[in-house]
């Protein structure tokens, strides 16, 4: 049996958010033989290490993946094209498009034989009537049937969990699906259109802080609830659930569920100034309220993710506000190792 940190790794967009921390977390972990994959530019990669092999390929071509994947052990597919609201409702067919990056990742997984495959779903793939009021009951994993997951984005998740299902029954690749219930945390995306909330949030507050100008747009009423995990749940949580027998799609988000206003509230005790809120209620909000069941995770691994917003929070606030000082500019900007 080969030991398995020389196993080959291959992190599928390595170049974004939770890839370059995935990156960094299985180096940590001590494996040798990691590469890392994605379409962007190197020079455009959140973090990018020299200790890793490091490819710029356009996953949603099968050629490429076979080419990517030539003598993979383990798969992490990471790589779609998303963002958050305002992405994912204007972009509904780019986001549908991600089908082609897992389709052909699981075939070129096929091809080499890979033995184990994790693919990185949504909280997006849920009932969207089961997600009407803020007090919303926390979404456990049958939930997302009968389907009526979010437009574009969410079903283009959902397909591919049943991509995974039948790749695993009919072909015996070992692939484990992980629903992540939105991830935050230091080397992401915080300005240009796909931010998340969380980095949105801590952008317009580090702004309002660096001018002067006390005030912030928030979309929607404020009162829209979520759960948001930190970066370093997400990876314990999405490395063990590969390396489980675990074959059914799973939740992995925090449950500690807030509104935007008392994310705001946080993240201004963090930047230690009070800012006044302008509410605009045209723009893209998503699902009124949602928040992840962790009875089964806690089941199976004995675990749940467990760091505190606050805590989280306090890190993200830290990178973004040192981004903007360092560049002057409240645009994402690359960090290189
Ligand atoms: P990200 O946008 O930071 O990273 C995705 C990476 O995929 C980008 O670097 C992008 O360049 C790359 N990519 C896109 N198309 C590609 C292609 N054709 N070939 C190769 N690379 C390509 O996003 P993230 O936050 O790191 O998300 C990672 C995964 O987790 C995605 O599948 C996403 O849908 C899923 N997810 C994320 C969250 C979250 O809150 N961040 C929540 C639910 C699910």
């Amino acid at each position: 049996m080969k030991d398995e940190k020389t196993n080959m790794i291959v992190v599928a967009g390595a170049g974004g958010f939770i890839g370059g921390h995935l990156v960094q977390h299985l180096l940590q972990k001590g494996y040798t033989r990691i590469r890392a994959v994605d379409k962007k530019p190197q020079t455009q990669w959140y973090q990018r290490s020299p200790k890793v092999e490091n490819l710029t390929l356009d996953l949603s071509l099968l050629p490429n993946c076979v080419m990517a994947l030539q003598g993979a052990d383990e798969v992490y597919n990471l790589a779609a094209d998303m963002g958050g609201m305002g992405f994912i409702e204007n972009n509904k067919a780019l986001c549908m498009l991600s089908v082609l990056i897992n389709t052909h990742l699981l075939m070129a997984a096929k091809e080499v034989g890979a033995q184990r495959f994790f693919f990185a779903s949504s909280a997006c793939v849920y009932a969207a009537g089961k997600q009407t009021v803020a007090n919303v009951t926390a979404l456990k994993e049958e939930d997302a049937y009968p389907a009526e997951p979010e437009d574009g984005y969410g079903w283009e998740k959902l397909f591919s969990e049943r991509m995974c299902r039948h790749f695993r029954e009919d072909f015996g690749i070992a692939a484990r699906v992980a629903r992540y219930h939105n991830v935050y945390g230091p080397h992401g995306t915080y300005a240009g259109g796909r931010e998340k909330a969380p980095a949105a949030i801590c952008r317009k507050i580090a702004e309002a802080k660096m001018t002067g100008k006390h005030e912030i747009e928030i979309w929607g009423d404020g009162e829209q609830t979520r759960s948001f995990m930190y970066i370093d749940d997400c990876l314990k949580g999405t490395f063990d659930i590969l390396h489980s027998e675990w074959v059914e799609p799973i939740n992995l988000g925090s449950h500690e569920m807030v509104s935007i206003n008392q994310l705001v509230d946080i993240v201004e005790e963090i930047a230690g100034i009070k800012v006044k809120r302008n509410y605009n209620l045209s723009a893209p909000k998503g699902v009124r309220g949602r928040n992840s069941d962790n009875e089964l995770i806690k089941k199976v691994f004995n675990w749940e993710p467990s760091i505190r917003l606050k805590d989280g929070l306090a890190k993200t606030y830290a990178w973004i506000e040192a981004e903007m000082k360092a560049t002057g500019s409240t645009k994402s900007v690359v960090n290189l190792y």
